[in-house]
């Protein structure tokens, strides 16, 4: 019979990972299963002919507090992108940069607002929005919520900054272009962009799960890569985790940090719905275009909702004399390559004309989706021996699923 560990955590991304670091540190013997060939899950990063290439562009905020809790993130060497957006619409180019930060592109931003983008009515609505979350995030977690769609009708956020700039931005960063999201979260969202620095780590987002995985193993877990689940049973005492390829792994407990689109395979729960996104990844020559700010089609003239020159920020990213540019696209878009070049045009000129296109990544299970209210229950213990883990019991999120995994070891330690 094989040995009886304290805790089975199932799934090395940053929900399991945090997880075993916290039950490791409390002294229990901690073995993590992961499928895969490296830890990270939906973080991961490739190096593809001299490109660093995440799966999916994403950003780190180190505002996160559960972010700064699970690592130092000095240790993540991160780049920060400007903290802002350039939308393109009707053939200008308008910057819209946070004025603190980025003094120096004030007048841009005040011509921007002036191009008609900004009403008055919009201006308005838009700080009704925001404001609360600014002055009282706790209150608004914790207050009425509705969808951003109904919420920003509601508040008379109706004309150009709505169409134009906030709801291609969100689209990207939800994967929601039907406004279908708690409003709730995406103003706290909001705010944390507002008041962060969202970067990428230097050595591509992957070093994120890296390192929490290096302090997991140094507080004493043992991670198994390439050991995937395929059944559980509990037994009296003990969890038996039944393996591919590998003899079944017994434990007093079993937390499941398998990501919601694998959840039905190992426990009695519900798949919950996902979102979908596509990066494509392209190369360029050293012309690239100058600007590292995140570009949106304020005239939502194809399939991209984002993109920018990611070595603009993280130099690191592209090999020497080149450029990596990111374009995002809701997976279920359809974009073809024809559609997708033509739109990098408009947003990026005749610069884009002839970049190398090194991938494209299609991510069908990107983010669980977060529908009001933003407050749901989601307990961490499902039974005596099973706990769950996983970004869909908190936020679609970095910090969503570093919380449920320190919500799982606080279930375990009881
Ligand atoms: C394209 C994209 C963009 C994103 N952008 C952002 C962003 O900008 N900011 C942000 O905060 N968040 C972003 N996110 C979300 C963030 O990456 C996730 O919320 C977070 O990584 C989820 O971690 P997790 O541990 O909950 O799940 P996962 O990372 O999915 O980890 C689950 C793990 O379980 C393993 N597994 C599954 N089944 C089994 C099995 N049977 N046996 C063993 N192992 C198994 C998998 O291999 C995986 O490693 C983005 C995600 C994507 C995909």
């Amino acid at each position: 019979m094989a040995s009886l560990h304290d805790v089975v955590v199932i799934g090395a991304g940053l929900a399991g990972l945090r997880c075993a670091t916290l039950l490791a540190q409390a002294g229990r013997d901690v073995v993590v299963l992961d499928a895969a060939d490296e830890v990270g899950g939906r973080q991961r990063t490739d190096r593809v002919d001299g490109f660093l290439l995440d799966r999916g562009f994403q950003v780190v905020n180190p505002r996160y507090d559960a972010l700064a809790r699970a690592v130092d993130p000095a240790d993540l060497d991160l780049r920060a992108f400007p903290v802002g957006v350039r939308v393109v619409r009707g053939g200008r180019s308008d910057v819209f940069a946070h004025p603190l930060r980025h003094p120096a592109l004030l007048p841009a931003t005040l011509a921007g607002a002036l191009s008609g983008l900004v009403t008055a009515r919009d201006l308005v609505a838009a700080l009704r929005w925001l404001g609360p979350a600014l002055v009282g995030p706790a209150s608004v977690a914790a207050g009425p919520d509705a969808t951003l769609h109904d919420t920003w009708d509601r508040l008379g956020l109706t004309g150009p900054l709505r169409w134009s700039v906030l709801e291609p931005f969100l689209t990207g960063v939800l994967a929601d272009d039907g406004g279908a999201t708690s409003s709730a979260y995406a103003t706290l969202l909001v705010r944390l962009f507002a008041l962060g620095t969202p970067g990428v780590p230097a050595a591509g987002v992957g070093a994120l799960p890296r390192r929490v995985a290096d302090l997991a193993r140094k507080a004493g877990a043992d991670i198994r890569l390439e050991h995937a689940a395929t059944g559980m049973d509990v037994r009296g005492d003990r969890v038996e985790v039944a393996l591919r390829g590998a003899e079944v792994i017994a434990a007093r407990e079993a937390v499941v940090a398998v990501g919601g689109e694998a959840l039905r395979e190992l426990v009695d729960l519900p798949t919950p719905p996902m979102r979908g996104l596509q990066t494509w990844w392209f190369g360029t020559d050293a012309g690239a275009p100058a600007s590292a700010l995140l570009v949106v089609d304020g005239d939502r003239s194809g399939p991209i909702v984002n993109s920018v020159v990611m070595s603009r920020t993280a130099p690191a990213y592209a090999p020497p004399g080149r450029h990596l540019v990111a374009a995002s696209c809701l997976l279920d878009s359809g974009a073809d390559e024809r559609a997708v070049r033509g739109q990098l045009e408009r947003l990026w000129g005749g610069a884009a004309r002839g970049w190398e296109l090194l991938r494209r990544d299609d991510i069908a299970h990107a983010l669980p989706a977060l529908p009001p209210p933003l407050r749901h229950p989601s307990p961490a213990r499902l039974s005596e021996r099973l706990v769950v883990a996983g970004d869909h019991r908190e936020t679609p999120s970095i910090a969503g699923a570093l919380v449920s995994g320190e919500r799982a070891a606080r279930a375990v330690l009881g």
